[in-house]
């Protein structure tokens, strides 16, 4: 929080603010970013929203979700020019510029001052200003540190304290996850005290699912779990064409690797997804088992020790395989 002092000043007369986050943005990507767009608006600043894709519906009821700018390809020229004619960027929960897609190019060559807020492991040095902390459970919680450091808490109401709840509640697997600390459960503490009602968040966000999704997570758990017992690994393959057969929607798949990573002495779990245009791979893992180095080393990813991920361009097949070689060879 060493920077708060210089972005205080820098944000002490009104500017024109860009807010992005990674692509396929998580409840902590988007809530983060409301979170702050609603704190700065307040404060007079002309704010934007931009998230690299889309998102999904259970993230939508977010105060601020109307305003938000998809990057898409009828925006992406209104995107360029906002981030041109940006004096500051935030960039939330994200520590790379591949993250954010073609966003990237834009962020890079801006001349806004640029703030990362981010608790992922190793930041590109991109940023003018970092609020880097890779022990926060939640980009969520650096957002409060940050609006806190600013002298700004009295001003987080029931929407503010809705989205940062939201962020912390879902990077934290309902405060489950070992980020979660007791300054955690001190900053939700403030968060109820703010107004936010925590069982309608936990609700919209988990209890909203479509038939389709439950049908495909029976199927999956029924049909596609691979466990590979001797080396404590279990995994699901999903192909476009059982995308398509449930109905899949954004977001419909997140949880999932969960259920693998719930089995009796399993230490790393996996998903590995065919998208349209690359395979995603999603990796959890408990203790000591990182994640993160091996996403970064096979699969062009990051992210956390525990919760990483990264994609191929390989076929799904190829792709299968070489995961199953690593993981049976490690
Ligand atoms: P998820 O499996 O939920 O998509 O991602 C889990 C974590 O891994 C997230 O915190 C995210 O930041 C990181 N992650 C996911 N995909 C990638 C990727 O392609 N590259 C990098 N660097 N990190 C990723
Ligand atoms: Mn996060």
């Amino acid at each position: 929080m060493k920077d708060v002092p210089a972005i205080k000043t820098l944000l002490s007369s009104p500017k024109k603010i860009v807010i992005t986050t990674h692509a396929n943005p998580d409840g902590d990507a988007l809530g983060s970013s409301l979170g702050l767009f609603l704190f700065l608006k307040k404060h007079g600043h002309q704010v934007d929203v931009i998230t690299p894709t889309s998102y999904p519906d259970f993230l939508t009821w977010m105060k601020g979700n109307q305003d938000v700018i998809v990057n898409k390809d009828s925006t992406f020229s209104g995107i360029s020019k906002k981030m041109a004619g940006a004096e500051v960027i935030f960039c939330l929960d994200f520590s790379g510029l591949k993250r954010i897609n073609n966003l990237g190019p834009l962020v890079a060559k801006s001349k806004a001052k640029k703030i990362l807020i981010d608790h992922h492991l190793d930041p590109e040095d991109f940023a003018d200003y970092s609020l880097w902390n890779t022990k926060s459970s939640a980009t969520a919680e650096l957002v409060f540190d940050f609006i806190e450091g600013l002298g700004g808490q009295k001003d987080i109401d029931k929407d503010i304290a809705e989205c940062l709840y939201a962020g912390i509640m879902t990077d934290t697997g309902s405060f489950k996850h070992p980020s979660t600390s007791a300054k955690t459960h001190r900053v939700v503490a403030e968060l109820m005290d703010a107004g936010a009602n925590i069982n309608k968040v936990n609700r919209t966000i988990y209890d909203t699912n479509s038939l389709n999704r439950l049908r495909f997570i029976g199927y999956a758990l029924m049909e596609k779990l691979v466990v590979l017992d001797k080396v404590k690994a279990a995994y699901f393959v999903i192909t476009a064409e059982e995308h398509e057969r449930f109905h899949l929607k954004s977001g419909d798949t997140e949880g999932l690797v969960n259920y693998a990573l719930s089995i009796k002495d399993i230490e790393l779990a996996a998903i590995i997804m065919e998208r349209e245009d690359e395979i995603k791979l999603s990796f959890r893992s408990v203790g000591d088992r990182a994640v993160n180095t091996f996403a970064a080393e096979h699969f062009e990813g990051g992210g956390h020790k525990n919760a990483a991920g990264g994609h191929s361009q390989d076929t799904l097949e190829n792709t299968v395989e070489k995961f199953k070689r690593l993981i049976e060879s490690q």
